[in-house]
């Protein structure tokens, strides 16, 4: 394990004496790290891999006015995110609660998530937590990990011409399982609140959501397990949000009703039935 460890950092530093790879200011931490591939090759490899990972959770779901509540949402925390990118936010078809954020700002949920929420706030809450996962560099650090220094680099078009666009749809895949660490939860979750409470979103909505989703977990294990496989969700996660709330928002009330809440009860109906096979 240390032997290939020790190979990856070779070929991370060999790749860095090429000029592959520089050094980066996180947006989100403020800390210089290593950076493996360039913003603009972020974006093009999230372009390659998005249909192939669309197709994972059946595509987007055919509703314009679903697609347009999202977009609008998601638009207003990407003007509150600390990383400049061309965000887009889709609504997924898939009845498997989840939501993703894959490389270059592309975030997603599914039909099967937003199932579960009862205002828009929640939905700030799980998009701004996607965004904070892009902000704090954790998709790409994931695929390296995960994969390997040699895939996203032919990913991320080093390579050029077809094979980048091949390792673009395997990348895809792996986006599926990746999972991440506890700490990289609690910043997400960190990341999520600052930009939603920018939005002018109630941050207690991060907690709302927490709750709904540990609740329905504990009554129906199976239901939630890919989410809780990749973004892993325990009661101290919810303890830590609140504390995050408590310290740099003491004014948040969590008893304030939501303005929206409405709006999304409205979007929840206009939702297809979830599928028999799985549910
Ligand atoms: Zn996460």
């Amino acid at each position: 394990m240390k032997k290939l460890k020790q190979s990856i950092m070779v070929m991370v530093w060999a790749a860095a004496l090429l000029g592959l790879v520089g050094c980066t200011v996180n947006p989100a931490t403020g800390r210089k790290q290593l950076a493996l591939i360039s913003t603009q090759q972020e974006i093009d490899m999230g372009k390659n891999s998005a249909p192939e990972f669309e197709a994972q959770f059946d595509g987007k779901l055919p509703d314009a006015v679903l697609q347009a509540y999202v977009q609008e949402v998601g638009a207003k925390i990407a003007a509150a995110a600390d990383r400049e990118m061309p965000y887009e936010f889709a609504l997924l078809a898939g009845d498997v609660p989840n939501a993703f954020a894959i490389p270059g700002g592309k975030v997603y949920v599914t039909a099967g998530l937003m199932r579960y929420m009862t205002n828009e706030r929640q939905l700030a809450a799980v998009l701004g937590h996607e965004v904070g996962h892009v902000c704090a560099l954790h998709i790409i650090s994931g695929i390296q990990r995960d994969m390997g220094f040699q895939i996203l680099i032919e990913a991320a078009g080093y390579v050029g011409g077809s094979s980048a666009y091949s390792s673009a749809a395997k990348v895809a895949l792996g986006l599926v399982d990746l999972k991440f660490s506890r700490s990289q939860e609690y910043q997400a979750d960190q990341l999520g609140i600052r930009y939603m409470t920018r939005a002018n979103y109630n941050p207690y909505g991060m907690v709302e959501l927490l709750d709904i989703l540990l609740a329905m977990h504990d009554k129906e294990p199976s239901k939630l397990a890919a989410m809780f496989q990749t973004h892993p969700l325990t009661s101290q996660r919810i303890e830590e949000a609140q504390a995050i709330i408590t310290n740099e928002h003491p004014q948040a009330n969590p008893a304030e009703p939501d303005p929206n809440a409405d709006r999304m009860k409205q979007m929840v109906l206009r939702l297809p039935p979830p599928s028999k096979t799985n549910n």
